[in-house]
């Protein structure tokens, strides 16, 4: 199966005529695809203008997702959360101290009503063909690693709906220190807003497409992380989701590391049915020979992975998170883009 979709993700709405010409560049680099990074303050004050940038980008040929960016700091991103801050309450809690985070519980029903309120308006609003749950996690741990000789023992969440809903479900308060019980609670918790999101989405809509993407982590023995979703056949298992895909890796780390998600990300994918997808690391960092690229995307072609993505256009050009060379960097992604698609 050859790569059929080619996608950047873009942020910054405001202006139809700006994005249009943007969008145009897009083509220019061998993208099919933009995903719409929505972020609280898009949806709350450029609200107008979403479909019409959509409408833009339907005319110059491209497809689009929507992209929850960063919302109440759930979904991966560099902005600010407005559900943070007009709430003080429905926050993450650490297990270990009880402060509250600054990280939406996604468990809680002010929170999920927030999230679905702003996913419904824009199925029906915004024309989109999809949208793009953008890493979703719970604040903590990022990893959790017994090769070290410990654990990160902190973790999140332990907020009294948390509390009370695992108290309900297995009988017994709600422990500090991470057991199995609280392992399964948290994923099928995470799952949940996802999932019913995804499926009153299509409601509105069958034809809207949902990528679900995930940390690439090993998920292995002596190393896993317990951000709710790392549990990858229980994720891709869930049937509102189309598109299985998982997240960038740095160019610094080994092949082998790229290889072992890739393949495991197609596997997952094909288990269930759903399309794969893999992700290009196109701002901050870059490698240190751009062939790197070349390769990388060769491999996950062989692999058998079904689209490709990459962060962000222009290599986040301007942004605090430029690549080095940011413009060299998007031109090289793009030439991968128009190879692939050539084939
Ligand atoms: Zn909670």
């Amino acid at each position: 199966m050859a790569i059929t979709q080619t996608a950047i993700s873009y942020y910054g709405l405001n202006y139809v005529e700006h994005a249009a010409a943007d969008f145009l560049e897009m083509k220019e680099h061998g993208c099919t695809t933009v995903i719409l990074a929505v972020t609280e303050f898009d949806f709350d004050f450029w609200r107008p203008n979403i479909p019409r940038i959509v409408a833009k980008a339907h005319e110059i040929g491209l497809r689009v997702l929507l992209d929850p960016w960063g919302v109440g700091k759930y979904f991966g991103g560099e902005q600010v959360s407005k559900f943070l801050q007009d709430n003080t309450e429905n926050r993450q809690v650490s297990a270990l101290t009880g402060e509250k985070l600054p990280f939406a519980c996604f468990n809680t029903n002010s929170f999920r009503d927030y999230f679905q309120r702003i996913c419904l308006t824009l199925a029906r609003e915004a024309g989109a063909d999809g949208f793009f749950w953008d890493e979703p996690h719970y604040a903590f741990p990022k990893s959790y690693a017994s090769i070290t000789g410990g654990v990160a023992d902190e973790w999140t969440c332990r907020c009294p709906v948390c509390m009370k809903k695992f108290q309900d479900y297995y009988g017994y308060e709600m422990p500090r220190v991470m057991n199995d019980d609280v392992k399964q609670f948290r994923w099928r918790e995470a799952l949940f807003i996802l999932e019913d999101t995804s499926r009153k989405i299509k409601e509105i809509d069958p034809e809207l497409e949902i990528t679900c993407c995930v940390h690439a982590t090993m998920n292995s023995y002596y190393v896993t992380e317990y951000r709710g979703y790392d549990n990858w056949d229980m994720v891709a298992a869930c049937p509102y989701f189309d598109v299985f895909s998982t997240t960038i890796i740095a160019w610094e780390l080994p092949e082998g590391f790229f290889e072992q998600i890739t393949k495991r990300t197609v596997e997952v994918s094909k288990r269930y049915g759903k399309k794969s997808e893999r992700w290009l690391m196109g701002y901050y960092k870059q490698p240190k020979d751009f062939k790197q690229i070349d390769d990388v995307v060769d491999m996950y072609e062989k692999a058998g992975v079904d689209r490709l993505a990459s962060w962000t256009y222009r290599g986040g050009y301007g942004t605090v998170l430029a690549a080095p060379d940011a413009l060299k960097l998007w031109d090289r992604i793009g030439e991968n883009y128009k190879r692939v698609l050539g084939k």
